[in-house]
């Protein structure tokens, strides 16, 4: 059951108080589609440019992803400077240069229009719709969204809302569209608005996931290096819908550890500078994590309650 992903395929320039890569291969779409293609194979569906080096997503064919719908286009690839101080929680985007990027329309292949899983990546909420025009019936279509296009672009991504059975967004993301302050009552606001299931990101600090009879929370991995957290909540959702995809199934409890799933190759991305970490890892690495994460979160409650 094949994930289709659509979003930005990217050189980033990224610098951490650890170290700095230079045209490093990045983007939204990249990050999810070499997290999920772990779990099932991923159809990506993006642009680049005439100076993107291509062979730096063969991994991710290794892996089984078919780049079909992946346009190269004359001028520049999408381009994305960040940096991060110690607080790994907040960073400067330096430099954003759309390049091809900015005559992107999506065009969705037709052997992709079948795909059972959609996940929309941070674009322009108009092209995340023109997607949903072209595909047939997903069974889960998921969506993320940034600041940008909640200020810019309120009225279409309310419509895209609508549209799609889940959101993934951060916490300050969640705060600014719903304008409140309370991540439960946000993510509330948004479900009233569409999505059944909203998922809140928090960083190092975990995420919420949120449904109509359900809230679970899953931590951040207590990591002792974080070098690079660029990518993690695109990583996160990989795992989450790769997860998600891999089982077919959606109950409560497939949510939950797809949850942690998420939490854990988010988690991993991190451990080295960009996408290094994710080129290399094997699922059973992502499971050995999540094992970790159970044992993190374990433990007894009292037979009786204590009292005194
Ligand atoms: P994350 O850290 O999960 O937000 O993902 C970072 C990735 O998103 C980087 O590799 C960037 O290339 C990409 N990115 C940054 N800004 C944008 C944007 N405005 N639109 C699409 N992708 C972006």
């Amino acid at each position: 059951m094949s994930i289709l992903v659509v979003g930005s395929v990217a050189l980033d320039r990224i610098e951490t108080p650890f170290g700095s890569a230079e045209r490093a291969l990045g983007g939204a779409a990249t990050y999810f589609a070499a997290a999920a293609s772990l779990f099932q194979p991923v159809q990506l569906v993006g642009v680049v440019g005439d100076d993107f080096p291509t062979g730096e997503l063969a991994f991710l064919e290794e892996r089984g992803a078919d780049l079909a719908g992946l346009e190269r286009a004359r001028g520049e690839s999408f381009f994305w400077s960040g940096r991060y101080d110690y607080d790994m929680n907040t960073r400067t985007t330096l430099e954003t240069r759309l390049g091809v990027f900015a005559d992107f329309r999506p065009r969705i292949p037709p052997s992709f229009r079948q795909a059972d899983w959609l996940f929309l990546a941070n674009i322009d909420p108009d092209l995340q719709r023109e997607v949903l025009d072209q595909v047939s019936a997903p069974r889960l279509v998921a969506c993320d969204t940034m600041n940008y296009w909640i200020e810019s672009k309120r009225e279409s991504l309310l419509e895209l809302l609508g549209r799609v059975d889940c959101v993934l967004l951060n916490d300050s993301e969640a705060r600014e569209l719903t304008g409140d302050y309370n991540l439960s009552r946000a993510a509330r606001w948004i479900r009233e608005r569409g999505p059944s299931i909203v998922v809140v990101k928090k960083g190092e600090h975990g995420a919420l996931l949120f449904t109509e009879t359900h809230t679970f929370f899953a931590p951040g991995y207590p990591l002792e290096e974080v070098f690079d957290p660029t990518g993690a909540g695109d990583a996160f959702a990989g795992g989450f819908m790769g997860w998600l995809a891999y089982t077919g199934n959606m109950d409560e409890d497939e949510l939950c550890r797809a949850m942690i799933y998420g939490s854990a190759t988010g988690s991993l991305v991190c451990e080295r500078m960009g996408m290094e970490r994710l080129r290399e890892v094997g699922v059973e690495e992502v499971h050995e994590r999540v094992r970790a994460f159970r044992r993190l979160t374990a433990f007894d409650s009292p037979v009786a309650p204590v009292h005194g």
